[in-house]
């Protein structure tokens, strides 16, 4: 009785080493090929998830950009990135912002002019963070009450900031170039008979940057219906929302219809 008690606790132990055995042959065997499939698909799902995104509110403090009576530019872009960065959490991307609250960057800039060491402060934050793409939210204002919508604008080839040209540089304006026309394309949406469209353009923000960037004016308050629009919490929610959905788009790895 003795024996076969010894017995049955070899038996126990042989079996707990088989299992170890066993269990060691299938996380070496069908593990990690499991896990290797794991990020993959929550990628194709959750394409946000773990992305690091710096959102850039323009302007702030003594700075308040264009205006239409009491309204500044500086506290509508910034309400329009604090509507936008919960959606991004929510969807696992971590978001990380230039500014919360109404103040310039220059403090940390440098340059000559309190606008050159604002702008060179936001890039430097911008650099510091590690974002992967940045989105820098503006409202325009124009002469013209006509000129309406959304304007969008992306990295130009000819306007690296240190003048080089190299195959870096070519794959970060041909990414800024697809969020742009991504972003340009959702708010579209939110403006029928937009005329306006997705450019390249040279300004600070965009020869400096180290990430693929787009620089987004999301309407004219210059403009009667835009600004109707721009002023009403709602809107703003359906301009954040759009401007989540072209950034899960671009992290899709989607090309916008209007290419
Ligand atoms: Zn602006």
């Amino acid at each position: 009785m003795r024996f076969l008690v010894v017995l049955s606790r070899r038996g126990r132990l042989a079996l707990l080493a088989c299992a170890v055995v066993l269990a060691g042959a299938v996380s070496l065997r069908w593990w990690p090929e499991e896990s290797r499939r794991e990020p993959r698909q929550a990628g194709e799902r959750f394409p946000l998830a773990g992305r690091l995104i710096a959102l850039d509110p323009g302007h702030g403090g003594i700075d308040g950009g264009c205006s239409f009576g009491p309204w500044l530019e500086k506290d509508l872009a910034l309400d329009i990135v604090l509507r936008l960065r919960p959606l991004l959490h929510d969807a696992g991307a971590r978001v990380f912002l230039t500014r919360q609250s109404d103040h310039d960057l220059s403090f940390q800039g440098q340059g000559s002019f309190r606008q050159r060491r604002d702008l060179s402060g936001r890039v430097a934050l911008v650099r510091r963070s590690g974002a992967e793409v940045l989105l820098s939210v503006h409202l325009n204002a124009a002469h013209s009450p006509r000129l309406s919508g959304p304007i969008t604008f992306y990295q130009s080839i000819d306007a690296r900031a240190d003048g080089r040209n190299d195959v870096g540089w070519s794959a970060q304006v041909a990414a800024s170039r697809r969020l742009a026309s991504l972003v340009q394309e959702e708010l579209r949406a939110l403006y029928p008979g937009c005329t306006e469209w997705f450019w390249p353009n040279r300004f600070y923000l965009l020869r400096h940057s180290p990430c693929p960037t787009a620089l987004v004016e999301v309407g004219y308050l210059s403009h009667p219906k835009d600004r109707l629009h721009l002023l009403d919490p709602a809107f703003r929610q359906r301009i954040a929302a759009a401007l989540a959905t072209a950034l899960r788009r671009y992290f899709a790895g989607e090309e916008s219809a209007l290419e």
